[in-house]
């Protein structure tokens, strides 16, 4: 288990002082004017070694995405976007930093700016976060009253303008570049890629998207440096993570912890145990709603970084971590999660626009087992369609849930389509 003396994060529960001077008691904005000094080569280098891999989902390494920014700048100026919107369900732990320790993000956006001549930054905060976007407000405030940015930022001869936008609470608005389009006043609809945002994202001008907790951690990786960091989790998993675990656990909570920390010990140490026992677990979305759930017993053992959960079949996504006990409908779970990504489908392609509602259409009548067994295959052929054939990601997070329902628990899906053709009532749907 982490060290208290390696968190990153030491206000994730709010007990302490959030403001500025709480802040800086706790180290935060210590050193930063030494760390710009260093140069944006270095700073990028660091974050290189250190093997932060992106914490929004896909896991995309952090220094080479900064690497990918123009090194000479053509006129336009570069931009950085923190993607704060956050609406994954399960997935809750942005929250935590934005609300109780807001300087780790804001000294993190001063730095991840300097890194790619970005003069000004944009926090994209999601619709519903009404409390979260006034404590960081507060703190962006205090930050520009104290002199550490705005202009002559932290004294180091460097300009630099933090802005906080409220989205108006579209799932759609986080992925990278429909927040982008929100974020220019227009209607969050994902852009086709390439050109991407490195080339041409905010206003056609150089950008990067990065994730909260992807830039509220620089600061102090650049502080203690990459090999501290690096030394957290297997190679290539590098560093420690916010977890967030809700389900049926005896505590859910959002905990930050080392990467590659087993299943186990994760819910063990933090969660109190599985609600009733090991033997009542039934099956755990490991990653934020989008990934496919995997078996409890599949999962027991399972390793929670990118690569490990790949070999479950699943992924770490934004390790939001969804616990369900024996006594969760998991088709009727999986029917819910179908009904939000059609909701949130912005109907720009074929695919995802018809294919999210036709799958829904059918996990409808799978919950109450009115279908025949083979149409089982026939949706997960859909799925099939749908995944990888889109403008989004999107398509794939409506695509994954079910192929991962069917993977795990088709024996329950036909099983449920029998009883109810004999009537046999203990195999049907939870109401
Ligand atoms: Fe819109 Fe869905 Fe296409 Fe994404 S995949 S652009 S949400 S229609």
């Amino acid at each position: 288990m982490l060290d208290d003396q390696d968190r990153i994060f030491t206000n994730l529960y709010g007990m302490h002082d959030r403001s500025l001077k709480g802040a800086q008691a706790r180290g935060h904005w210590d050193g930063t004017r030494t760390i710009l000094e260093n140069g944006r080569e270095w700073i990028v280098e660091q974050m290189k070694a250190s093997g932060l891999r992106g914490r929004g989902g896909a896991g995309f390494p952090t220094g080479l995405k900064w690497s990918f920014m123009p090194k000479e700048s053509d006129g336009r100026p570069a931009y950085l976007v923190v993607n704060a919107d956050e609406s994954e369900p399960g997935t809750c732990k942005d929250r935590e930093i934005m609300r109780h320790d807001p300087h780790t993000l804001i000294e993190g956006c001063l730095i991840a700016s300097y890194a790619m001549q970005a003069h000004a930054c944009y926090i994209y905060i999601r619709g519903e976060y009404i409390r979260e976007r006034e404590a960081l407000q507060a703190a962006i405030d205090e930050a520009y009253e104290a002199g550490l940015i705005g202009k002559n930022a932290c004294k180091s001869g460097y300009d630099f303008d933090l802005y906080l936008a409220h989205g108006a609470g579209a799932y759609i608005c986080g992925e990278e570049t429909a927040l982008l389009e929100s974020l220019e006043g227009k209607k969050g609809m994902p852009r086709m890629k390439p050109p991407f945002p490195a080339g041409a994202g905010l206003y056609g001008c150089p950008t990067t998207v990065n994730n909260v907790e992807s830039i509220a951690v620089v600061p102090t990786i650049l502080r203690r440096g990459a090999d501290w960091f690096a030394g957290f989790g297997r190679p290539n998993n590098a560093g420690t993570k916010i977890f967030a675990v809700s389900g049926h656990v005896n505590n859910p909570c959002v905990v930050e912890d080392a990467m590659s920390i087993s299943f186990e010990e994760l819910i063990d140490k933090h969660c109190g145990g599985i609600r009733g026992g090991w033997d009542n677990l039934k099956a755990v979305i490991p990653g934020g709603s989008s990934v496919p759930c995997v078996r409890g017993e599949n999962m027991k053992d399972a390793i929670m970084d990118f690569d490990a959960l790949r070999e479950v079949g699943s992924s770490l996504g934004t390790a939001a971590v969804i616990v369900m006990d024996q006594s969760t409908d998991i088709i009727k779970a999986i029917w819910r999660l179908s009904k939000f990504y059609k909701h949130e489908s912005c109907g720009q392609c074929t695919p995802c626009r018809e294919g999210t509602g036709w799958m829904m259409r059918v996990m409808d009548r799978l919950v109450k087992g009115e279908a025949e067994v083979e149409e089982i295959d026939m949706l997960f052929d859909v799925t099939k369609q749908v995944e990888g054939h889109t403008i989004c990601a999107l398509g794939d997070a409506a695509a994954w849930p079910i192929q991962g329902l069917i993977r795990n628990f088709r024996d329950e899906i036909e099983d449920r389509i029998k009883a109810q053709k004999t009537g046999r009532v203990s195999a049907v749907a939870a109401e």
